[in-house]
């Protein structure tokens, strides 16, 4: 058996031309979405990350503003910063790229963001509106793992889901969502004991540990639906093999690069999955599309519109 392959790039592709429909249908009615991406110091990864998100805000009519304050400023800076933008009409979300330099206190600068442009939906009250099911912005790579079971046609309200992680960015929020999508819901972590006892008994395994391979073909349930959400870099060689045997797409790239990516779920997985998001092109296309999408709908609720 093979499983069947969740294409995340096309879902997220079909995602951005939904976000761009309603990106016309607003600037028609007179207001184009905006969204304020701030990119503190020099960070060379964060600043692949906001330069993609900037296109993808050009390619669907979003208008976006880059604030590049140097690698020293202060938490009072920021602060101020996001006051700015907090009252600014042309700004309906705002992105803080994480990691900020050290001296700054990051909690004390994302607590300052309005929730209602709080498009990371990590702002306390967003969480808060997760968890009791109340209208809000969510976080995008969670959102997006919702996207790709939904517009597969993976069922969630009955099943067993096992989601593997805590963190406040990933676990934490897809659990929360799967719960509120009537799933019985299991959260791993590094302490909790039998991990393949509990993964076994998932109908959806959402692996967020950022450990390589770490989920081997033993750990899963014959037919489950896996969702790979980690991102690792392969630089050695032998990894490389044992991970992906004589892929020689994957041999290829790993000589042009030095590397290649590996998720948290060991590739052999999909011989005993029913389906499983690839790494790259899984998750990861999700999050970007979702952060648009949020843009728009944090657009439409400050206008008191309705949002999907
Ligand atoms: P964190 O490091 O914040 O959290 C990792 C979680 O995994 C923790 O809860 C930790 O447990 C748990 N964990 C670590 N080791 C083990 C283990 N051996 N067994 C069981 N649980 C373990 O990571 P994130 O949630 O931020 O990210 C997870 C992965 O997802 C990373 O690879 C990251 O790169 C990727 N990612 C991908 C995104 C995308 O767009 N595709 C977006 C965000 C993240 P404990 O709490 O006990 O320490």
């Amino acid at each position: 058996m093979s499983a069947i392959i969740l294409d995340g790039a096309k879902i997220a592709a079909q995602i951005k031309e939904e976000v761009a429909v309603q990106v016309t249908e607003s600037v028609a009615q007179g207001t184009r979405p905006g969204l304020a991406a701030v990119l503190a110091g020099n960070n060379p990864a964060s600043e692949i990350y906001v330069r993609s998100k900037v296109r993808a805000c050009e390619a669907l009519g979003i208008y976006s503003d880059q604030i590049t304050p140097p690698g020293s400023v202060t938490t009072d800076e920021l602060l101020e910063l996001i006051e700015t933008l907090n009252a600014r009409h042309d700004i309906d979300g705002i992105l803080v790229q994480l990691p900020l330099p050290p001296q700054v206190d990051s909690k004390r600068v994302l607590l300052a963001v309005s929730p209602a442009k709080d498009v990371d939906g990590f702002h306390p009250v967003n969480v808060g509106n997760l968890s009791t099911q109340r209208p809000g912005l969510t976080p995008c790579t969670p959102a997006g793992i919702i996207e790709i079971l939904q517009r597969s046609g993976i069922e969630i309200s009955g099943r067993d889901a096992v989601v593997l992680g805590r963190s406040d960015i990933v676990g934490k929020p897809v659990a929360m969502m799967l719960m509120n999508r009537n799933a019985t819901v299991t959260v791993c972590h590094s302490r909790t004991c039998d991990l393949a006892g509990h993964t076994r008994q998932a109908d959806i395994l959402v692996a967020a540990i950022g450990k390589p391979a770490m989920v081997t073909p033993e750990m899963v349930k014959p037919g489950a639906t896996v969702i790979d959400v980690g991102i690792n870099r392969v630089v050695d060689k032998q990894k490389l093999r044992e991970y992906f045997g004589e892929n020689e797409k994957r041999q290829l790239e790993f000589e042009r690069k030095g590397s290649t990516l590996v998720g948290d779920v060991h590739p052999r997985v999909a011989e005993v999955a029913g389906a499983i998001t690839p790494v790259p092109g899984g998750v990861g296309p999700l999050t970007i599309a979702m952060l648009m999408a949020n843009t728009v709908k944090a657009a439409r609720m400050r206008r008191g519109l309705a949002v999907a």
